[in-house]
C-alpha cells in the first residue's frame, strides 16, 4: 500500500522525467536569447556574468537528484490541467500540491518583482530554473491532465530500436530524427525555427505562465493516448509528429524571452 503511494506522487510529480534533452533546450534557450531587449540581456549579464543561456537550459535536469535541488525543485519540470486545458490553481493544487511549473513561474515572476531586495545567488538560480521550465512545460510528454497522466512511461520502439519510454522518444527522439540535427547544431535549429513575424510572436507570448501551458495544453490534448504500449514507431510517427514539437520548441522560445525580458527589462 506505502509502496503504491509512493509509486502514485512519483508519476504525479514527474520525478524523475526528462524534458526537451539538450537539443531542445539549447534550441529554445538560442532563440530566447536572440529576442532579449537590450536592457534585459544587460540586467541578465549581472548575474550569469555573460555566460549565455544555452548553458544553463539543461541545469535543472542535471541536479535533478541533487540534494538540496531533488527537494526544492521536485516537481517543477511539468504541470498540469483538466481535460478542457485549464489550469487552474485548483488543479495544480489537488493533483501536484502546487509543485508544478507553472505555479514555480508564477512564485519566480513574484520573488523577482524587486532584484535589488534578492541575493545574487538567488537571482541566479531563478534565471536557470525559469530558462528550463518553460521549456519543459512545452514538451508534450510533461503536459499533464487530470484525467490522464500523460507521462508516456511505457516503452516502444523507434525505428526498430527498442526504447524504455515513449517519454523519451518526445524528450530528444523525435527532434533528432525530424531535424537530422544533434546537439552542437542548436544555433542551426534555432535559425531554421526563430522565423516568426512580430506579430505572431506578439501572439503568442500574450500573458504569462498559465496561458502559455493551457495554449500548450491545447496542442497537446488530441494526441493524448494515440500511442499505445508497444508500438513501432517511425518515419510516419515522426512526420506526424516534428510539427507539433517544433511548434514548441518555438513558442517555448519566444514565450522564455518573454518572461525574462518582464523581469529584467525594467
Ligand atoms: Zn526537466
Amino acid at each position: 500500500m506505502k509502496r503504491t503511494l509512493i509509486f502514485v506522487l512519483l508519476c504525479l510529480l514527474g520525478v524523475p522525467s526528462f524534458g526537451w534533452g539538450r537539443l531542445g533546450h539549447a534550441t529554445i534557450a538560442e532563440i530566447a536569447e536572440r529576442h532579449l531587449t537590450k536592457r534585459a540581456k544587460q540586467n541578465i549579464e549581472r548575474y550569469t556574468k555573460g555566460t549565455p543561456l544555452w548553458e544553463y537550459s539543461h541545469w535543472m535536469d542535471d541536479v535533478v537528484k541533487t540534494p538540496p535541488y531533488d527537494v526544492k525543485l521536485a516537481g517543477w519540470h511539468a504541470s498540469v490541467c483538466t481535460p478542457d486545458c485549464k489550469c487552474t490553481p485548483a488543479v495544480r493544487l489537488e493533483v501536484r500540491g502546487l509543485r508544478d511549473a507553472v505555479s514555480a513561474m508564477e512564485f519566480w515572476r513574484e520573488c523577482l518583482s524587486d532584484l535589488e531586495s534578492v541575493p545574487d545567488s538567488t537571482v541566479l538560480l531563478g534565471i536557470k530554473c525559469i530558462i528550463h521550465m518553460v521549456g519543459d512545460f512545452h514538451c508534450p510528454a510533461h503536459v499533464r491532465f487530470s484525467d490522464n497522466v500523460n507521462d508516456l512511461k511505457y516503452p516502444v520502439s523507434f525505428f526498430g530500436k527498442p526504447m524504455d519510454t515513449l517519454h523519451r522518444v518526445w524528450d530528444s527522439k523525435l527532434i533528432e530524427r525530424g531535424s537530422g540535427l544533434v546537439f552542437a547544431d542548436f544555433r542551426e535549429y534555432a535559425t531554421r525555427l526563430d522565423t516568426w513575424s512580430r506579430k505572431d510572436i506578439r501572439r503568442a507570448t500574450k500573458g504569462w505562465a498559465r496561458e502559455w501551458f493551457e495554449d500548450c495544453a491545447r496542442d497537446v490534448r488530441p494526441i493524448v493516448g494515440t500511442v499505445p504500449q508497444g508500438a513501432e514507431l517511425g518515419q510516419e510517427f515522426v512526420e506526424q509528429n516534428i510539427g507539433l514539437a517544433e511548434l514548441e520548441l518555438r513558442k517555448a522560445g519566444y514565450q522564455l524571452a518573454k518572461a525574462l525580458n518582464v523581469i529584467f527589462g525594467k
